[in-house]
């Protein structure tokens, strides 16, 4: 019995390690089963059905729904001044409509946000637009395909915290040379607001082009021209 104390302490040690163990497991199970928990709910939110392919097409508003749309081809406020989209919805391919959120969360952190003119245009409706104005300097022939027919570009602009539009010299689709980013003759506020939408979007790698202080689109992966059209719901 001289070894008593020490088959003592081993064995106290050896209770107060399985112990400690048996703490952790089941806290982890509580863990585990609490984010199930979670997943599960996420996913019973989830669960109406789309109405368009996730992997070809993200709709704009599911990723933040405070993005203002004002889709003037599903009016009759644009320059044809006639209805093109039955209905206005804004899809865009999935990795460009990651880069506009992002540029919106951006403008958040300033009071501002994002409002969107045009998004994906069907190639359908390209050709109306061509069959209405057949002049390569206005509309993009159907046959070449713009880059909205691609889902790769967006028409937009920034609105303050109460939804206006900032001041950026020009309407939407004013084919004019004072729409262009080299025409500096402007005030200086409007410079100003055009800069900070330009940085914004090329900070999420989004390219301007010079005719269109509105127009944005995402180079970085080649995509088909689409004849889809989205549905009304
Ligand atoms: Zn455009």
């Amino acid at each position: 019995m001289k070894n008593f104390p020490l088959l003592l302490l081993i064995f106290l040690l050896s209770c107060q390690h399985s112990s400690t163990t048996i703490q952790e497991t089941s806290k982890t199970v509580v863990k585990t089963a609490s984010t199930k928990d979670v997943e599960k709910t996420k996913v019973a939110k989830k669960a109406e059905p789309l109405d368009y392919s996730p992997t070809q097409w993200t709709e704009l508003i599911s990723l933040d729904s405070t993005i203002i749309l004002d889709l003037r081809y599903a009016t009759e406020d644009n320059f044809v001044k006639e209805q093109m989209y039955a209905c206005g919805r804004c899809f865009l391919r999935p990795r460009v409509a990651r880069r506009v959120y992002r540029a919106h969360q951006l403008l958040k952190k300033k009071g501002l946000g994002l409002k969107m003119f045009d998004c994906y245009r069907p190639r359908p409706i390209q050709q109306k637009l061509w069959d209405k104005v057949p002049n390569a300097n206005y509309v993009t022939p159907p046959s070449k395909g713009s880059m909205h027919n691609k889902g790769a570009a967006v028409d937009l602009t920034i609105v303050n915290a109460d939804g206006d539009e900032l001041y950026m010299g020009t309407e939407f689709d004013y084919f004019g040379k004072e729409g262009h980013h080299t025409y500096q003759d402007l005030p200086k506020e409007v410079l100003a607001n055009r800069r900070l939408l330009k940085s914004t979007m090329e900070e999420v790698g989004l390219a301007a082009i010079r005719t269109e202080w509105w127009h944005y689109s995402f180079k970085g992966q080649a995509y088909e021209i689409s004849d889809w059209v989205w549905k009304c719901k």
